[in-house]
């Protein structure tokens, strides 16, 4: 399949392409009490119709435990819904900007319109968050969308298609199940806008389909993200909120610490209050706990299995944890130390259970060991030192951060959520959203005489000088 091809006739997705783009100007102009009707459709399918049914099928898809679907899956679902629904009529005011005394005799304003025809296309290890979290945002900003979820938890997806059908029309929403057949073919056509999230391999696939027809994009993305503790931190706190942020869902969140950079000195306090905390929630078999998830699909087993065989051929020591269970795609939540830098465990993005602890002497050293690598989508800061904590700000560059905490920016609504480089491109969330799925439009409006009437040609010498003052005075 040709990603390039614009031979459209054959492309399955086409004809509803079309029906999207048909009536796009008219989804356009919908007011902002009908943008907010669809919302609250889609607020009622999740919170009330459909939540037992998502409960269920994560449940299948990921082992996810009851109260993680509900906070991590329905909630931010929920509160983006409530967060547009509060602010969307602010944010489709025009926006009155100053107009410069050159220009004297108009005036100028932008105004937020739809970018059109959408796509979106989303990840497994949120499957619903991170399909319908953005699609809040594209119907807040008046597009039509055509959603193609992943086809690595089919449970979730096949739901999500269900629920896309039962909410909307097929011109406003559609959601078209596949695997990245369906993709590629999806990709060849004209969107607007594809807001795409996964992997940095897959954005750069997604940047370069984008760029057949120049659409936009917004490109969330993964990586490694840092996790630094220094000799100044609270260690038991430092490890209370690792443990959940780097073990929740099993360690498959574009945002959980990848690996911690520790100050020697306290690296054995840390690791042993780690197992602490483990115990307290996983108790000490975890793979018993209701409270733990499993790796989604034996093919991602398989790969955070070789990490740690890789690990152990290169004498690391495994610290905490370390079993496998191949059938029910279990892994321990593990601690691994003494890693020589060629290990896979600190070059590829871990996405599993697995936290390697890496030790420094100095802070420096650790921030350069950050900068070597690729700029990350997170970079969590422990420390009680505000100096040690605005140097390591001022000298690393990462999507977002917390600081004495971890995951827990993705939930501010006020913050533009996304990475840099490698690890995104544009942002999402709350306005940063609506702003990412609209094109601004610069609108001036001439009132009476321009001032500018007067450089119009012939070029005299009197106009000459006129320019000449206005570049010095205007
Ligand atoms: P992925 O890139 O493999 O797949 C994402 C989507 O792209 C899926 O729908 C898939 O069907 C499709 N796809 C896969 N290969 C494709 C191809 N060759 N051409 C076109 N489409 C293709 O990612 P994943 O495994 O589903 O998710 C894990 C990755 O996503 C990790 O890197 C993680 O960090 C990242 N992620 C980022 C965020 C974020 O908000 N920044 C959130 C969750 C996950």
């Amino acid at each position: 399949m040709d990603v390039n091809s614009t031979d459209f006739n054959d492309n399955p997705y086409y004809q509803l392409f079309l029906k999207q783009q048909s009536q796009q100007l008219n989804i356009g102009t919908v007011p902002y009490s009908a943008r907010i009707e669809k919302l609250k459709k889609l607020r009622t399918a999740i919170e009330v119709t459909f939540r037992d049914q998502i409960i269920e099928a994560l449940h299948k898809d990921l082992n996810k435990p009851k109260v993680e679907v509900e906070l991590t899956e329905i909630y931010p679902i929920i509160s983006e819904i409530k967060f547009a629904k509060s602010n969307l009529r602010k944010w489709m005011r025009k926006q009155k900007v100053d107009t410069p005394m050159s220009m004297l005799g108009s005036s100028s304003y932008y105004i937020y319109e739809p970018k059109g025809v959408c796509l979106i296309i989303s990840p497994w290890n949120f499957p619903f968050n991170l399909t319908f979290g953005p699609l809040v945002s594209a119907i807040a900003a008046g597009n039509s969308v055509i959603i193609k979820p992943s086809e690595m938890t089919p449970n979730s997806s096949a739901l999500m298609e269900e629920i896309v059908k039962t909410v909307f029309e097929e011109e406003d929403v559609a959601l078209v199940e596949g695997e990245v057949k369906t993709s590629t073919q999806l990709l060849q056509l004209p969107f607007n806008h594809i807001f795409f999230t996964g992997s940095p391999n897959v954005g750069k696939i997604v940047m370069s389909a984008a760029a057949k027809h120049l659409a936009s994009v917004t490109l969330e993305l993964g990586g490694k993200s840092p996790t630094i503790i220094d000799n100044t931190a609270n260690v038991d706190k430092a490890a209370k909120r690792i443990v959940w942020g780097k073990f929740m869902n099993a360690g498959q969140i574009c945002v959980s610490p990848d690996y911690v950079l520790i100050d020697e000195s306290i690296k054995a306090k840390f690791i042993e209050a780690c197992k602490k905390w483990i115990e307290r929630y996983f108790t000490n078999q975890p793979k018993a706990s209701d409270s733990y998830a499993r790796i989604v699909t034996q093919k991602h087993f398989e790969r955070l299995q070789s990490h740690l065989q890789d690990a152990k051929s290169l004498k690391a020591k495994v610290d905490i944890g370390g079993e496998l269970e191949a059938d029910s795609k279990y892994i321990a939540p593990t601690l691994v130390s003494n890693l020589i830098d060629e290990a896979t465990l600190l070059d590829e993005e871990i996405f599993g259970p697995i936290l390697p602890i890496v030790t420094y002497k100095t802070l420096d050293e650790a921030i350069a060991y950050i900068n070597e690598k690729e700029r990350p989508l997170a970079l969590y800061i422990y420390s009680s030192s505000k100096r040690n904590t605005k140097h390591i700000i001022k000298n690393t560059r990462a999507g977002g951060t917390c600081i004495n905490n971890n995951v827990i920016h993705y939930a501010n609504h006020n913050l533009p959520f996304g990475g840099v480089n490698n690890s995104g491109i544009g942002k999402s969330h709350g306005f940063y959203g609506f702003k990412a799925f609209s094109n601004q439009r610069a609108v001036v409006k001439q009132h009476t005489f321009g001032i500018n009437e007067l450089l119009f040609p012939p070029y005299t010498n009197f106009k000459e000088k006129l320019a000449k003052l206005t570049i010095k005075w205007f």
